[in-house]
């Protein structure tokens, strides 16, 4: 695969902390975009917003084993490392590539242990546990090596940036710019764990969303939004023999549930085929 660095013209490959912090010294307007690979057009949206704000952007791909409660969903978490490299570069967007080894990245850097707050521990942070603990540690590590002045990610994960946004603007004061969330024309969120699903359950994921998006229209005029929510969960789960972890309406500032339709989203989080799907709306 490295024989395909010499190709990429526009884009700076760096493997370790080192080469980073000497290739951006020269630099100080970074955009930072974090994935974990298997690039879909969710993370070129962001890039192509770090490009049209900062001088300089640079991705990062790691697939943090940290931040996953399941070992099986870290084992077959999708990777393509090579189809992400081509697909990067022809964005013309992206000035340098960071490509960590776990060691470059957590190596002796001992610190203490990141904990989530007890009224945070809601939506994706109660059903996987240690999962943001996770992200915050490399995200902060991350922040560290590459110290950007802008942090691009997505809405699609709003808990995840509502979370980093609070961790690291009281810590470094860095900015986190949240992008909205690109879909497909069938409505269904671009996500790297769509690669592991089958036509049939993209089809499927697609029916679901557009129920998902009437809902969203049609609470408006129940009284207990959130009481009317579990029973339209658990129709839900019968109807499609799916597993919900969650669907509930929540204040978009706090994450507070939420009575009212104003300043709040419908957050849910499914299980499709043993794949495990987020969403808000
Ligand atoms: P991931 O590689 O899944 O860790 O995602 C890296 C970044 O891309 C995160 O900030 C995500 O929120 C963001 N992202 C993932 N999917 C989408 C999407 N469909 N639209 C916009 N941003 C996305």
């Amino acid at each position: 695969m490295f024989y395909l660095f010499n190709t990429f013209t526009q884009m700076k490959i760096l493997l370790n902390k080192t080469s980073l912090t000497k290739s951006l010294e020269p630099f100080n307007d970074i955009g930072f975009v974090p994935t974990m690979g298997s690039i879909h057009k969710g993370h070129l949206s962001l890039i192509n917003k770090s490009n049209q704000v900062c001088n300089k952007t640079i991705v990062s791909i790691f697939v943090n084993p940290k931040q996953f409660n399941n070992k099986k969903d870290f084992k077959t978490y999708p990777k393509n490392m090579k189809k992400d490299l081509q697909l990067l570069n022809k964005t013309k967007q992206v000035d340098f590539i960071y490509i960590p080894k776990f060691k470059d990245i957590f190596n002796n850097n001992k610190k203490p242990k990141i904990k989530i707050n007890k009224k945070d521990k809601i939506l994706c942070a109660k059903f996987r546990k240690g999962h943001f603990e996770g992200v915050l540690d490399v995200m902060e590590r991350l922040t560290n090596i590459v110290k950007p002045n802008k942090i691009f990610m997505g809405e699609k994960d709003f808990q995840q940036l509502f979370l980093v946004k609070k961790f690291l603007k009281n810590k470094y004061g860095t900015e986190i710019i949240g992008c909205k969330t690109i879909r497909e024309k069938n409505k269904v969120a671009l996500s790297s764990r769509n690669y592991l699903l089958s036509e049939e359950n993209l089809a499927l994921a697609s029916v679901i969303i557009r129920k998902l998006i009437n809902l969203k229209k049609n609470i408006k005029l129940k009284k207990n939004k959130n009481r009317y929510l579990k029973t339209v969960k658990n129709e839900l789960e019968k109807k499609f023999n799916i597993n919900i972890e969650y669907l509930e309406l929540r204040n978009i500032y706090n994450l507070k549930l939420s009575s009212v339709i104003n300043k709040s989203r419908l957050f849910v989080a499914y299980y499709l085929n043993g794949v495990r799907l987020i969403d808000n709306l």
